[in-house]
């Protein structure tokens, strides 16, 4: 449930009201707006919510107590109805603007990183992607370059200055992969990993977290929800597909998840229509797609030479293509009122 301050409570009554709610066992999360507080009670059980929100409305300096049902509260709108907006280095997820990330699926080696990341700046993406811990479904694939690749995509960035995205995998690769990158990306097959979850929750870096493979809207907001509870608010949701019985696409890309997800949570959802399709044949469409449905961004997979890449280059575009999708989505963005 969420107190809302009155205008005229003062510091002192905030940490009255936080002191009471937490003598009662429950945790508490502070958020000072301009004009009012918003106190929020943590792990309230439905039985005991009624009782407190009647004690807590009749003090002087509350406005009003609001129970909120959804099992996910920091991530829900009814938490926080204005949307929420990440600066990463003066880039702006949530905004007006539609961000672009793209990049190679992994980090293959200095001259490819170089090239794309100079490609993708001059086509006005304004995030740099790369993997250098690689999720792969065999043992056997490339499983990315570690800190070796974390320090080339670092080097890249810096070079054509575009903030960085890249995914840990492990809760102990956190501190090192926090060291260099701007965005920490949480990957679909470690959307339940609960345990990395909280790492990432506890540090104070921008996080990419995407859907499951197999997850429920209400699971990918509570997976959200983990991270939030430890203190990171900065959640950025992507949609990457999920796993139905159709076989003729890698994924089923659910974009009605885009405008469901705006109702549902002030977090900003982006898209990924690369791994959401596997065919760089789709791309396009479904980039286009996802902005008109309301995307906050896009996460595109983009090599040089796709033919040769080491992962994902069935889905990846090559930089021609991706640099004519970039003059297409701005006619997108603006038919929706958004720019690119
Ligand atoms: C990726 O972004 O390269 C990736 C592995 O994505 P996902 O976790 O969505 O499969
Ligand atoms: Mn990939």
């Amino acid at each position: 449930m969420v107190i809302v301050m009155s205008e005229s409570a003062g510091v002192c009554d905030i940490e009255s009201i936080c002191t009471r709610i937490k003598e009662m066992g429950y945790g508490v999360n502070v958020s000072r707006g301009v004009e009012k507080t918003i106190i929020g009670v943590i792990g309230a059980k439905d039985e005991h919510k009624l009782i407190l929100a009647q004690q807590l409305e009749s003090l002087p300096y509350v406005e009003k107590v609001i129970p909120i049902l959804k099992p996910y509260k920091l991530a829900s709108r009814e938490w926080k109805q204005e949307k929420t907006r990440i600066n990463v280095k003066g880039v702006v997820i949530g905004g007006d603007e539609v961000v672009v990330m793209a990049g190679p699926c992994a980090v293959e080696n200095e001259e490819n990183i170089m090239l794309t990341a100079r490609a993708v700046k001059a086509a006005n993406a304004k995030i740099l992607r790369g993997g250098a811990f690689k999720p792969r479904t065999s043992p056997y694939s490339f499983q990315g370059l570690g800190e070796e690749g974390l320090k080339l995509l670092y080097y890249a960035g810096k070079e054509v200055n575009l903030p960085i995205v890249t995914e840990v995998l492990d809760p102990r690769d956190v501190e090192l992969v926090s060291q260099y990158t701007d965005i920490l990306q949480i990957g679909a097959r470690n959307m339940t990993n609960f345990p990395l979850l909280t790492e990432v929750g506890q540090t104070r870096l921008p996080v990419l977290l995407k859907r499951g493979l197999s997850s429920t809207i209400e699971e990918f907001l509570l997976a959200a929800e983990y991270i939030m509870s430890r203190g990171n608010h900065q959640v950025i949701l992507c949609e990457r597909g999920i796993r139905t019985f159709e076989q003729a696409t890698r994924n089923t890309l659910d974009i009605s998840a885009v405008p469901f997800i705006h109702e549902l949570s002030h977090l900003p959802i982006i898209v990924d229509p690369s791994h959401g399709t596997g065919r760089w044949q789709l791309v396009p469409s479904m980039a286009k797609a996802a902005v008109a449905a309301g995307a906050d961004g896009l996460i595109i997979e983009v090599h040089p030479d796709p033919a040769k890449a080491l992962s994902d280059g069935a889905q990846s575009l090559n930089i021609p293509t991706f640099q004519n999708l970039m003059i297409e989505l701005a006619k997108v963005a603006e038919a929706v009122g958004r720019k690119i």
